[in-house]
């Protein structure tokens, strides 16, 4: 039986090689248009892009051969960035020369250098002061005369606390104030201009990768979500061994994409990622989050990054796992989510543990991304951030009382009653406010957790460290591992009769799988350094 059921696992590595093999002799171009539906790959080209590589017909084919080669079949062309507005005349005959090639087109604005500068971030303005919103409305007006989306890159924030921005703040804390000067701007200054130079003019706000500090600059993801027509996510985690970009969590950009994607529902587009920091196996990870997370389209930013430095090997590297990106897309498309509830409420504060579900996520534990504590869940986490909600603690009581197993960290536990502290289904997490530090917990600390959180769910895993869970529905699942080394995992189903494992897809190409069956219900599964693969069961 362990005989046979090696053989077909190996025949289907072999055989999943040659599909992918000969769906590379299709051309990109012509799989990304079967494929739209499923995925969309989106580039952008800056307004620097527009005036150094756009503005003659020869770096237009260039730039049509590339996105060709490389399976994009959306344009973003920007009007607006760092002070710099690009000519009317590049822009719109760049937009239709794209259209006649058969691409989707559509606009972008980066609010860099607009006007009066914030005392906080470089490059970032202040909106309190009248002249800078008349220059926003301007700019936006101008992109919306050409295009009818327009996407804005996520610098649409602010964190000024200047005398003007002081008095007109009052009473309110700064969190209150550049929330609602933000959301007021957004409806004044870009929508409604937008929307009377251009009646079809749909406006997107991309919302940064940094979740934990949007309401602390200005970013209010439920009302501007409210706001705008669309929305898209940073997912750019990069390298997390990067000095200068790094200490990221791949899986932060899964969080971020599926937490998002619950609030904005039908609204939330794609994800939007760079080559920044980053190497082949860390810049295509961030393709494989983005689609796990069932965005529907995705947006290497940008093309002129993309040609120069670490750009051209990623892209390579990308273009050999796009056929497998179309399809995990429909892999997980249309499949609830299944796991731990991992609720961080809109606005709510990290304290010390910034971006803590992401490590969490890297343990293993299957989550479930959502704004909401809710108690009807099989297992839930919850950080200090779930303080945000003022029922927690009877919220936890009712939880603990229907036996569901709640992990909470060291800080929460801190902050919470201590009538609640020793029940059997409440397991404390030890963070010690450095939650990369859970990034070195053994597999046999790990294991006690899981084997409580899984319970529920029908499952046990049993991994090492940095290999991460994903559960669609209730017959698909992932396993992705971010290790430079072959890993040894087990995969074990309470569900009788023991379903059959069948690999639905690996990532690298040349990735390699084995799932071994050696006791009911139980595999034994090997993978490869940095391999994603998708079992259906
Ligand atoms: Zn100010």
């Amino acid at each position: 039986m362990k005989q046979s059921y090696l053989i077909k696992c190996a025949a289907a590595v072999v055989v999943l090689f040659f599909a992918a093999s000969g769906v590379r002799a299709q051309s990109l171009w012509d799989l990304a248009n079967q494929n739209k539906a499923a995925l969309m790959i989106s580039t952008l080209f800056s307004a620097q892009d527009v005036r150094d590589r756009l503005s003659s017909d020869q770096g237009i084919d260039q730039a049509i051969d590339w996105c060709k080669k490389t399976g994009v079949t959306h344009a973003f062309i920007e009007s607006f960035r760092d002070g710099y507005t690009a000519e009317k005349k590049a822009l719109e005959h760049a937009r239709d020369r794209f259209r006649e090639a058969g691409f989707d087109v559509s606009g972008c604005v980066t609010t860099t250098k607009v006007g009066k500068d914030s005392t906080g971030w470089t490059n970032i303005a202040c909106y309190t002061d009248e002249p800078t919103q008349k220059r926003i409305q301007e700019i936006f007006e101008y992109a919306a005369s050409m295009f009818d989306e327009i996407m804005i890159d996520d610098f649409w924030f602010t964190d000024c606390q200047c005398s003007d921005c002081r008095k007109a703040r009052g009473d309110k804390s700064w969190v209150e104030y550049h929330c609602d000067l933000m959301t007021r701007v957004s409806r004044d200054r870009v929508l409604a201009p937008a929307r009377a130079v251009n009646k079809q003019a749909k406006v997107i706000i991309k919302y940064p990768q940094w979740y934990e500090d949007f309401h602390n600059r200005g970013y209010d993801v439920v009302r501007e979500t409210a706001e705008f027509d669309r929305i898209w996510v940073g997912t750019e985690t990069r390298d997390p061994d990067n000095e200068r970009w790094g200490k990221k969590a791949q899986y932060e950009a899964y969080y971020i994409m599926r937490w998002l994607g619950g609030i904005g529902g039908a609204k939330c587009g794609g994800g939007w990622f760079d080559p920044f920091g980053t190497h082949e196996d860390t810049y295509v990870e961030q393709a494989r989050q983005t689609v796990l997370a069932d965005a529907k389209e995705m947006l290497l930013f940008c093309y002129g990054a993309l040609l120069r430095d670490t750009g051209p090997a990623n892209v390579e590297r990308l273009r050999t796992e796009i056929p497998g990106l179309f399809q995990l897309a429909k892999l997980v498309r249309g499949k609830p989510l299944k796991g731990i509830a991992a609720p961080k409420p809109p606005n709510s504060d990290a304290f010390d543990e910034q971006y803590v579900y992401d490590f969490v996520g890297m343990l293993g534990l299957p989550l479930v991304p959502t704004a909401e504590v809710r108690t009807d869940v099989k297992a839930a986490f919850l950080p200090v951030h779930a303080m945000k909600d003022p029922q927690l603690a009877d919220k936890l009581k009712t939880m603990l009382a229907a036996k569901t197993p709640v992990l909470i960290t060291d800080g929460l536990a801190k902050k919470l009653p201590a009538s609640l502290a020793g029940d059997e289904n409440l397991l404390v997490l030890k963070v010690g406010e450095k939650p990369n530090s859970l990034l070195d917990l053994a597999r046999e600390e790990l294991k006690p957790i899981r084997d409580k959180l899984l319970a529920p769910l029908g499952i046990r895993f049993d991994a090492p460290n940095r290999v991460a869970l994903y559960l669609f529905g209730d017959h698909c699942l992932a396993v992705e591992n971010f290790n430079d080394e072959t890993i040894g995992a087990s995969l074990g189903f309470q569900a009788l009769p023991v379903p059959t494992l069948k690999q639905a897809l690996v990532l690298p190409v040349n990735g390699s799988v084995l799932a071994l069956s050696y006791e009911a219900g139980q595999f034994e599964l090997r993978l490869s350094p940095r391999t994603l693969v998708v079992f259906e069961y």
